[in-house]
């Protein structure tokens, strides 16, 4: 019996509800005030520009570009933690239970997830083989100028970089969030669950052994879970079913040691860019440096958003004026897409081969359409139905409840702040860049406005490198 038929859901362990990390975190060293930095920013108060120059100076007078890469990986990051000993602030964790802290949530980042009943679904199967050998046509793409080399020369092209690393993770934290830590003794297919089941995107995975956080779950290792041991629609993924996650991470490690990328409250948010976008990964957990609890995960998103909403006390830079064509910020060459028509599996193998976030899809004439993200994903986790990979890309769209609607895109003569006013309200990772006939022409995501804005002035390219 496939456990679709289990009844999984009714007996799923229930999370133990812990601290907030507004309770569990106290900025070290930070006296204590009736209203936090993060409670100020979140109500869209400046996070105190002169305070974060006092308690960081400049990149230029601490030396950090000539000192940078400072991303930890957490047995440097943590020394700390006793042997034996949990860190303080969450309960000590069943082994095969996913541990929750909840609070108030004030992190409108993360989006609530809702899934549609498995009922929704209505399979039709296709030709496997013959779909996963399709591939999707690359799109011509004109050659964009790059003037962004010529902006970094003007005055004000670094105040970005300046304000990154003058403003501390715990700057950016929300001060109350919900995290979900697995125990690397869990089984896979309730750990996806369970990320589900907790409208999270990814849970810092603790060994209890090692008594440490040892890595992060996220929905790209559901999609290497799958590409990896999916056959066919009429065979069961027993790893799925069997798997723990110390298991598959095993199997999947290969005995390479991979740590865990962590970052410290008072590291910079200039780090954190630098971190995200050097390592390539899209969750960093932010440790307290004494307990070694996870306080926060950092992403992109809330990062921009940090940067979007205090930024705008700043001197606005001539090159927001620019267009994105003049620029060139985003990818234009070697677009990674899918066919509507392409089945799910498909998208699969590009997620994994090319390693990016999302991918446009398009019709046989090359329009945009829709756009598949690695978040979509695990709505086959939701509703049960990750044997069904031979399901079209774009019946899949049309099967999310929670989804938007259509296309986000911008056009080349779009200016940079426009882009980034729109990225930033929608609050997704990428806009689509597409000529006035929906044809593709690149991809603008986060990571290439942050590497602009942040990194290129300090003379970084973490995307590139
Ligand atoms: P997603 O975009 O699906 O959330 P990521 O891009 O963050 O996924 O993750 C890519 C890979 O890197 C996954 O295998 C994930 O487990 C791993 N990973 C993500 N964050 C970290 C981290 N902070 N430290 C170490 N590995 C990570
Ligand atoms: P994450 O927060 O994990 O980075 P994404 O921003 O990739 O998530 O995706 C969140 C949701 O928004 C997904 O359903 C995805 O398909 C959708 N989405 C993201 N970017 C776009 C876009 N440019 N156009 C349309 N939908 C998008
Ligand atoms: P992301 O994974 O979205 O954070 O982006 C990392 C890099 O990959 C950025 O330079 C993006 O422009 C690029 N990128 C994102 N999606 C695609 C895609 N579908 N095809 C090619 N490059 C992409």
């Amino acid at each position: 019996m496939s456990f679709l038929e289990q009844g999984d859901g009714l007996l799923w362990p229930a999370p133990v509800v812990s601290t907030s990390s507004e309770r569990i975190c106290g900025k070290p060293g930070a006296k204590s005030s009736p209203r936090t930095k993060q409670e100020a920013a979140e109500e869209g108060e400046p996070p105190g520009l002169g305070e974060g120059a006092q308690c960081r100076p400049a990149a230029e007078s601490t030396g950090l570009e000539a000192t940078f890469p400072k991303a930890t990986s957490l047995a440097q990051a943590v020394p700390l933690v006793r042997a034996g000993t949990p860190p303080t602030g969450w309960d000590l964790l069943p082994a095969d239970c996913a541990i929750s802290g909840k609070g108030s949530s004030t992190d409108d980042l993360e989006l609530p997830m809702e899934f549609p009943a498995p009922e929704a679904w209505d399979w039709e199967l296709k030709d496997l083989e013959e779909d996963r050998t399709a591939r999707s046509p690359s799109p011509q793409v004109p050659l964009l100028s790059l003037g962004w080399d010529d902006e970094l020369q003007k005055p004000g092209a670094q105040i970005y970089m300046h304000f990154m690393q003058e403003h501390t993770c715990y700057d950016a934290m929300a001060t109350s969030s919900k995290l979900v830590i697995f125990d690397t003794t869990l089984e896979i297919k309730k750990a996806f669950f369970a990320l589900v089941a907790n409208g999270v995107r990814a849970a810092p995975l603790w060994d209890s052994k090692k008594q440490s956080f040892v890595g992060m779950l996220t929905i790209t290792d559901f999609i290497v879970v799958l590409h990896r041991y999916y056959r066919s629609p009429l065979v069961q993924i027993y790893e799925i079913e069997q798997h723990k996650i110390e298991t598959w991470r095993e199997i999947y490690l290969q005995g390479c040691f991979k740590p865990l990328v962590s970052i410290s409250p008072n590291d910079s948010l200039f780090e954190a860019v630098y971190a995200l976008i050097k390592n390539r990964i899209h969750r960093l957990p932010v440790l307290d440096p004494v307990s070694g609890t996870v306080l926060y995960i950092l992403t992109h998103k809330r990062l921009l958003k940090f940067l979007h909403i205090f930024g705008a006390l700043l001197p606005r830079p001539s090159f927001l004026y620019r267009t994105i064509q003049d620029l060139g910020i985003g990818t234009f060459r070697d677009l990674a897409v899918v066919l509507e028509t392409a089945p799910i599996l498909t998208a699969l193998d590009i997620f994994v081969d090319r390693r990016v976030s999302a991918l446009p899809v398009v019709n046989e004439s090359g329009q945009v359409v829709g756009l598949y993200s690695r978040f979509d994903v695990i709505h086959l986790a939701a509703q049960q139905t990750y044997n069904h990979l031979d399901m079209s890309v774009g019946e899949a769209l049309r099967q999310r409840t929670l989804c938007l609607e259509g296309v986000l895109s911008c056009q080349p003569h779009e200016t940079l702040g426009e882009v980034i006013d729109r990225i930033a309200r929608e609050q997704v990772h990428r806009l689509v860049l597409v000529d006035e006939t929906q044809h593709l022409l690149g991809v603008v995501s986060l990571s290439d406005i942050l590497q602009a804005l942040v990194l290129s002035p300090a003379g970084i390219d973490a995307l590139g490198a």
